[in-house]
């Protein structure tokens, strides 16, 4: 199993280096490389019989000739053939080798197109395997690549699947006696699920009478074991990380004084939901113990997350520990230090913000009331990470909205304190088996209700045609004293062409439509200090209509915002108009979404569109998202930590991810320090599925 591919024949340098480029190294990697799809070539036709189509046959050489062309170095091979019932032809292009690979009298097995002319059928460039004559056969004709279900795999470079299924199964017959097998015996047995290398074979090369919908389904028992497999190796390594981590006691304590109650109850504005409630509970437990806590909070946006980060952050300060909160862009970072520092007038704990574009004596300050220690809360973006910010006595980090920070960046700001409790928050829920795999090593709260008093945002979806009478609606709230946002797709090509977007549409919404309300523009090439004063003018009401690119995606709270256009919806992705749609609804007036789209529509954007209509559950988008999508488009493989999987599939393979879970935490439980599952799950992590660290 664990043999350079160069171990087998036909293999060398040039192969085995293109073969790497697809991770494909030693045997093993070779055998888990499951087959893209099977053809069924086992039901072999007599010639007679063969209509055009895909059929497969078995036949006697007759004659082997080079039919001349006009072409020059355009060569034509032309078989004849016959059997019992009658005769046929098969042609080939450009592969004069063959003259020397068919003799007349052999056998042969052919599975390919055919098709009908005057002289019967004739098979166009058809997969060959020369046979022993029927009457030597033992059963049938059952040869590598004819005469059985076969399996046909990706092409990796040069290497055609027919290659490639000559040579997996060159592996798999030179393979004798027991493999390896992660899988414990008892897991097999208790589901009765073939031995690992039983189940290699029957992957590539299936019995003639297997199911094949339950083959193309990703359902036969040989299938199941080797996703499972993968998935137990995949869990176990999660799992062994956890009780590493859980062994690691951090150096600050954190206990709920009464003042701390007291702090809590003058920073908060209204009653928390159930939801909130419950989350903080898990929280401030997790809080209170000896080992650093690792939390995931999800709720969709608006649900209110903000205020349970901040009550959290109170609990730490109220034990002398300082707390680092950091978010993706600038205006959200300003917009969190303006609602904070609000709820933290009443209590002594200050905060502070850090930004990128921060200069000079600002910057200095800043840094200086961090590294004091009189800053209790640093609230900032990237610029956090930086190397000269240090953080003395940090013992909670809060990252808002995870998703749009990198794996090594979630690391390096935990690194600034020692064994600090994290606390990452996604407004982008994670559907039950995601959170099993992405999240694998956190614990997840989630926050599944909306605060009371949420009137749930009426999404309607127009075509261009239909845009004046969107504006006319877009006046009429207005002039009821509402605001608006209209949003403009991402411009791939650059920054700047999308800004000019920006600035063009608002001109030419403010001459047409609009005239005479108060627009402003805000797009990524805005200094920050512009951007700040656009967004203030939103929020302070002295700006009716907000024109913006997705920079307003994240996080921003405009209660009195009612309206959100979005012009080209169908360029926007699923989870990223649900995001956008966030932004409105969040007062207790009625609110509107409307998504503008330009026709015709593709099969995927009308999905979409059709899911933003139809619901406003952020996790029920998220289970549609990921149906359309598939879990790597959705999270971003390496980034959000997705594993990188061979066999099992994230969508389809739910049910067996649930169960690998519950299966690795049970056996790691009972495994000691040197049992083989604990060396494996070792390897596997980094190894295997190539991950860093999560969360
Ligand atoms: P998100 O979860 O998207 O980060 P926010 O924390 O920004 O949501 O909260 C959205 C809005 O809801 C804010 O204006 C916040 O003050 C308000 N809010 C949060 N919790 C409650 C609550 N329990 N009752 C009433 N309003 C709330
Ligand atoms: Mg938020």
């Amino acid at each position: 199993m664990h043999s350079p591919l160069t171990a087998l024949d036909g293999v060398g340098p040039r192969r085995a280096a293109a073969l790497a480029t697809s991770g494909v190294r030693i045997v093993e990697e070779l055998l888990l490389r499951v087959p893209l799809r099977y053809e069924d070539r086992a039901r072999v036709q007599p010639l007679a019989s063969v209509r055009p189509g895909v059929a497969t046959i078995c036949a006697e050489i007759v004659r082997v000739a080079k039919r001349p062309t006009r072409r020059p170095r355009f060569t034509v091979i032309e078989v004849e053939l016959a059997d019992a019932s009658g005769t046929g032809r098969a042609v080939w292009f450009n592969q004069p080798f063959l003259l020397q690979v068919f003799r007349p009298g052999q056998w042969v097995v052919l599975h390919g197109t055919v098709e009908w002319t005057g002289q019967g059928p004739q098979f166009t460039t058809p997969d060959h395997e020369l046979v022993d004559p029927p009457d030597a056969q033992a059963a049938g004709v059952a040869g590598v690549h004819t005469g059985r279900i076969v399996p046909v795999y990706e092409r990796i470079g040069p290497l055609t699947p027919k290659v490639q299924r000559a040579l997996v199964h060159q592996a798999l017959s030179k393979l004798t006696g027991p493999v390896p097998d992660p899988l414990p015996v008892e897991v097999r047995h208790t589901r009765g699920l073939p031995e690992r290398l039983d189940a290699l074979w029957s992957v590539h090369f299936p019995a003639a009478d297997a199911d094949l919908d339950a083959l193309a389904a990703a359902r036969t028992p040989a299938q199941v074991r080797l996703i499972l497999e993968e998935f137990f190796l995949f869990q176990l390594a999660v799992a062994e990380r956890r009780l590493t981590r859980t062994r690691v006691i951090k150096p600050h304590r954190i206990v709920v004084t009464s003042e701390a109650r007291a702090m809590a109850r003058q920073v908060l504005p209204f009653t928390l939901t159930a939801g909130q409630k419950a989350a903080l509970a898990e929280i401030v437990t997790d809080l209170q113990r000896d080992e650093p806590m690792h939390r995931l909070l999800q709720g969709d946006v608006g649900a209110g997350k903000t205020m349970v980060a901040l009550l959290a952050a109170v609990v730490a300060m109220a034990s002398g520990v300082r707390v680092a909160l950091m978010v993706p862009t600038e205006i959200l970072a300003a917009q969190h230090l303006r609602t904070i520092e609000a709820r933290l007038a009443a209590t002594p704990y200050r905060a502070v913000l850090v930004t990128g574009s921060q200069k000079g004596a600002v910057r200095a300050a800043a840094l200086a009331q961090v590294a004091s220690g009189e800053a209790h809360l640093v609230i900032g973006t990237h610029a956090l990470l930086e190397d000269p910010i240090a953080m003395p006595n940090l013992g909670l980090v809060v990252i808002d909205e995870q998703h749009r920070f990198g794996v090594a960046q979630r690391a390096t700001l935990r690194a600034k304190g020692r064994h600090p409790d994290v606390l990452v928050m996604t407004a982008t829920p994670i559907p039950r088996t995601l959170s099993l795999t992405i999240c694998g090593d956190l614990d997840v709260s989630s926050i599944r209700d909306l605060p009371p008093g949420r009137t749930p945002v009426r999404t309607t979806v127009r075509p261009m045609s239909r845009r004046e009478d969107v504006y006319r609606f877009v006046r009429q709230q207005v002039a009821e004293g509402r605001q608006v946002y209209v949003v403009l797709p991402l411009v791939e090509e650059s920054e700047k062409i999308e800004a000019r977007a920006a600035v063009e549409t608002a001109e030419a919404l403010g001459a047409g439509p609009l005239a005479g309300l108060r627009l402003g523009v805000l797009h990524g090439r805005l200094a920050s200090a512009e951007k700040a004063s656009v967004m203030q003018a939103f929020v302070g009401g002295t700006l009716d209509v907000l024109v913006a690119t997705t920079v307003i995606e994240v996080g921003v709270d405009v209660p009195n915002a009612t309206v959100m256009v979005v012009e080209h919806a169908e360029r926007f992705g699923l989870a990223q108009l649900h995001q956008l749609r966030g932004r409105v609804g969040r007062g207790n007036e009625a609110s509107y979404c409307v998504l503008l789209y330009e026709s015709p529509l593709s099969e995927l954007a009308r999905g979409r569109l059709d899911a933003m209509a139809t619901t406003t559950d952020g996790f029920a988008i998220a289970e549609r998202d990921l149906a359309l999508r598939g879990p790597g488009d959705v999270f971003g493989t390496r980034q959000a930590g997705l594993p990188t999987l061979r066999m099992g599939d994230l969508s389809r393979d739910q049910a067996l991810m649930e169960d690998a879970h519950a299966l690795a935490r049970e056996w790691l439980a009972q495994a000691d320090e040197a049992a083989p599952a604990r060396q494996l799950a070792r390897e596997a992590w980094a190894g295997r599925f190539q991950l860093g660290e999560v969360g």
